[in-house]
């Protein structure tokens, strides 16, 4: 039987991470940047910031009570709460380092995200794996998902081609800079994802 296990990302998939990314920039760095100016997956760079103030972001970023503080996107829950309703597990599948563990699933537990797992994967070359939850992206491939919803443009494609998965690609400032491959659609926010899962055989 196929899987009917759907991979959903959590940063600006469920939560409004880099709005509070541009909170965190202007208090700590004096930088007012728009959302709309976040053009690069890496916000240190999209802002503007030194190598070294980009790392010291990453680490306000990480702490727990910055976490927790991070608003929920509503419409992607109730679009959750719906699948799961439908018999679709849920696999939330994040690139947060281990570190975050905790306050990530207390955030979950805090909004009443559905979901069946929360795995943490290395998406993007920035941590180790060894001895920690976190598992990398040749362990990822051997997990079995219907489709995966992402914002991050590097993972959609390796999502698309290395996993054959269909991706619904959240749309993004970051996201806008490439072709889209032939398995990633492009939905302009959740309530349009929503609307065309429950139009369509979800497989
Ligand atoms: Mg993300």
């Amino acid at each position: 039987m196929k899987s009917k296990t759907i991979y959903v990302d959590l940063d600006d998939v469920l939560c409004q991470t880099a709005r509070h990314f541009l909170v965190i920039v202007e208090r700590e760095f004096n930088k007012r940047i728009a959302y709309e100016e976040l053009t690069d997956f890496d916000v240190g760079s999209s802002c503007g910031l030194a190598p070294a103030e980009t790392d010291e972001l990453y680490r306000i970023v990480h702490r727990p009570d910055e976490l927790l503080r991070m608003a929920p996107i509503d419409a992607a829950i109730a679009a959750l709460r719906q699948w799961a309703a439908d018999g679709y597990e849920i696999a939330i599948v994040t690139g947060r380092p281990p570190e975050s563990f905790e306050p990530s699933t207390a955030w979950l537990a805090r909004y009443g995200v559905p979901h069946h797992s929360f795995t943490m994967v290395d998406k993007y070359a920035r941590f180790q794996t060894e001895n920690t939850v976190a598992i990398g992206l040749d362990e990822l491939t051997q997990r079995e998902y219907c489709w995966a919803v992402e914002d991050s443009l590097p993972m959609a494609q390796f999502l698309a081609t290395r996993m054959q998965l269909p991706v619904a690609l959240i749309d993004c400032p970051w996201n806008r800079c490439a072709a889209d491959h032939a398995n990633v659609g492009r939905y302009a926010d959740w309530p349009t994802l929503a609307r065309q899962m429950a139009r369509i055989d979800m497989r």
